[in-house]
């Protein structure tokens, strides 16, 4: 009833940018939303990535309450105590050396974007031979911003705006050829997701990516690794670039960073810090004291439930299971992922969409991305029986449609 009226009167006063799912969710505990009617659902999702603790942890909630009832907001012309915690903490995590604080991902990646544009012109200004042009992969997404929305490759998302920011190319995905026909010394960043999330679920592969470090390295460009949804322990390292064994110039987080409390972070090398001066850039909400609160209480909550190794052993064990799910359906053909950053892809764009439905159904929450790939992004907290549960409800429809497609098939022989 009340999701109803919700939805009318979304439809009437909002932009029409989301394609909402008919449920309404009014708490969580765990790794469960909880609707209107009390009914709970396992979330595989968490909320696009974002909530990696679940819903209503003590801890989180302690330094929402804390730090709200201290000060919320000073503005970045004064100090306060959170920051630079926070960000000698991210900097021994990372490898990397300073820290910027917004409000999101998109934000975090124009962040970026501006200071490898920043740092070709600074090498510029020392008599070094360097360009303006970025060069991205193809399936990549960096968020929305014209900046970073000229990043992403999905024409869909660009040409509306026309014209983005200029000067982008894009590479063909893990092609190493490729990349290296592109790379001139015009480029000033390549821009890569460790692992492809909108995309997939693709990590990249430890050549194509070792081949942009050195590319990187022949010419002054930087290496832009956006971890906004790989990052802070999603694949089971604090960063994914560290399965690779290497360090980018740039690095982008949001997502998970704050559990839901809207922020970005841009890390970066010393060097490529030395582009921005006072007044270059900036923003009125970033790196505020209740965000930072809530960013130590994640990384505190991580660092003793020791969590980058629990969403190593439980993210094996799902993809084991995933595996075994696709040697019994012919649907399944492939199971991809680090950690809990999962996709597994279909044979079809209209079964992954009838299953992603079926899974709400049975109050399952997962997502279909990239057409064929249902997408799993759980909360860091998810444990084994969580993974049966969703098994064998998979299992359960899988073999439903397998049913179905072999009776329209005799079905159709009968006629024929
Ligand atoms: C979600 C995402 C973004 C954009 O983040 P917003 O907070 O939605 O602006 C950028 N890059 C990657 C890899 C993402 O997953």
């Amino acid at each position: 009833m009340r999701l109803a009226s919700i939805q009318a009167a979304e439809k009437k006063l909002l932009l029409q940018t989301y394609e909402r799912n008919p449920y309404l969710f009014v708490s969580g505990e765990g790794v469960y939303l909880r609707d209107e009617s009390g009914a709970d659902y396992l979330d595989l999702l968490s909320g696009i990535g974002v909530s990696a603790l679940g819903y209503g942890h003590p801890a989180i909630e302690a330094a929402i309450r804390d730090q709200s009832a201290k000060l919320i907001h000073t503005s970045n012309l004064f100090y306060h105590e959170g920051t630079a915690p926070l960000a000698l903490r991210l900097t021994e995590l990372s490898g990397l050396d300073r820290v910027f604080f917004c409000n999101s991902g998109t934000e975090a990646w124009e962040a970026a974007l501006k200071l490898a544009r920043a740092h070709a012109g600074l090498l510029r200004s020392e008599g070094k031979n360097i360009g303006t042009r970025f060069l991205a992969l193809e399936h990549s997404f960096h968020g929305r911003s014209i900046g970073s929305v000229a990043t992403t490759h999905k024409e869909k998302y660009r040409e509306p705006f026309a014209p983005v920011m200029p000067d982008v190319e894009f590479v063909r995905f893990n092609d190493v050829e490729d990349l290296r026909a592109k790379f001139s010394s015009d480029v000033c960043g390549i821009c890569i997701e460790p692992v492809q999330g909108e995309g997939g679920i693709h990590p990249v592969s430890q050549e194509f990516f070792a081949v942009a470090r050195e590319l990187c390295n022949s010419t002054g460009a930087l290496l832009l690794a956006d971890e906004i949804q790989s990052g802070l322990g999603r694949t089971g390292r604090w960063f994914a670039y560290q399965h690779y064994g290497l360090l980018p110039d740039i690095t982008t987080l949001a997502k998970p960073i704050a559990n839901g409390i809207p922020m970005g972070a841009m890390l970066c090398t010393e060097r490529a810090a030395a582009a921005f001066t006072p007044g270059m850039h900036g923003t009125t909400f970033g790196g505020g004291p209740l965000a930072c609160a809530v960013a130590h209480a994640v990384l505190d909550v991580m660092e003793s439930d020791n969590l980058l190794t629990h969403v190593d052993e439980v993210g094996a064990y799902f993809r084991d299971r995933l595996q075994v799910l696709a040697s019994r359906h012919a649907c399944i053909v492939d199971v991809r992922g680090l950690g809990l950053m999962i996709g597994i892809e279909l044979n079809s764009a209209e079964l992954a969409k009838q299953i992603s439905a079926e899974m709400m159904d049975r109050r399952i929450i997962l997502n279909r991305t990239s057409e064929t790939v249902l997408r799993f992004l759980p909360p860091y907290i998810l444990e084994r029986a969580h993974v049966d549960i969703t098994i064998s409800a998979l299992d359960e429809l899988f073999t439903n449609h397998a049913e179905h497609a072999g009776t329209a098939l005799e079905g159709e022989h009968a006629h024929g």
